[in-house]
């Protein structure tokens, strides 16, 4: 927390901090994985990249250099002693003085990790479409991974309480397939993998991943507007997500997707993206940082 290690139960933030009154903070989730030598954090210096871009869009300026934020978070892990885990930096606007324009305030950060099994705890889920729609790019900075962003996403999870639906989908303003509220949107169709284009989404680490490991797969990947009724014709499909991983996806709006099974081209993605952050691909090898 700010540059020291905290015991847990004394990490705590004055109750004016800015970013909980008014959203203003920037975050990461990024994973540490047990591997044959040891723990490895997969691709912490893109999420470190993220941050700052993230962070620049908020203007703030960390205390911190690139580099130092990526040996911040190797030592949290270090020191965490977890042989995988899931690692949250996040950068706020802290407290000093009150109200909306957050310059003035101290811009604080901090790195927490902590073990963290499946974040959608099902083999397949099953989604609906939500009724709220993405936020709009000329809204906000909607490619910078911002606190307040999070409202639409809890939003569209609010929705699903008491359904049978286990996660939700958010289209933009034309009615195309944006996201999930911490996901990024893949389907399958005739051999092919389709994926929205950037903009309205968040570049995910994982998306980028995916994209190249289909293509190293020999799997076409194609980056487009999907309309909702191409996505409910997908034979597979499937979200992703540092915390998600490689989800596959049974039904939107109840329409079962293909044969309703975990398909072939989301099983070996699925299975190669385990393995490559695992460290059993020497050609990923270069993602991983090692916690020696
Ligand atoms: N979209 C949203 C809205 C998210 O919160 C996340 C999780 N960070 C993603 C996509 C996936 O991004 P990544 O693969 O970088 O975790």
């Amino acid at each position: 927390m700010n540059g020291e290690f905290v015991p847990w139960d004394d990490a705590k933030v004055h109750v004016l901090t800015h970013t909980l009154h008014y959203g203003s903070g920037v975050f990461e989730g990024i994973r540490a994985y047990e591997t044959a030598t040891g723990p490895a954090i997969f691709r912490l210096p893109e999420h470190i990249d993220r941050l700052i871009y993230s962070g620049k869009a908020l203007n703030m300026t960390l205390r911190w250099s690139r580099d130092e934020l990526i040996e911040a978070v190797v030592e949290t892990v270090r020191k965490s002693g977890h042989p995988s885990c899931y690692i949250r930096p996040l950068a706020f606007y802290g407290y000093g003085k009150m109200g909306v324009n957050p310059i003035g305030n101290p811009v604080e950060l901090i790195i927490a990790c902590w073990p963290w099994g499946a974040y959608l705890p099902h083999d397949m889920v099953d989604l609906k479409v939500s009724s709220f729609i993405r936020i709009h790019p000329q809204s906000t900075v909607a490619d910078a991974k911002i606190v307040g962003h999070y409202v639409n996403s809890i939003m569209s999870i609010l929705e699903l309480q008491g359904t049978h639906y286990h996660e939700s989908l958010l289209l933009d303003t034309d009615g195309a397939i944006a996201e999930g509220p911490g996901e990024n949107f893949f389907m399958v169709k005739g051999g092919e993998i389709l994926t929205p284009s950037l903009g309205t989404i968040l570049p995910g680490i994982t998306r980028r991943t995916i994209i190249e490991i289909a293509s190293d797969l020999g799997i076409p990947v194609r980056e487009q507007k999907i309309l909702l009724a191409d996505a409910l014709s997908a034979e597979e499909a499937f979200y992703t997500g540092t915390a998600a991983e490689v989800t596959p996806i049974r039904s939107i709006d109840d329409a079962i997707l293909g044969t309703g099974k975990i398909g072939p081209i989301t099983e070996k993605i699925k299975s190669t993206y385990l393995s490559a952050v695992r460290g059993e691909l020497p050609q990923y090898e270069h993602y991983l940082t090692r916690i020696a």
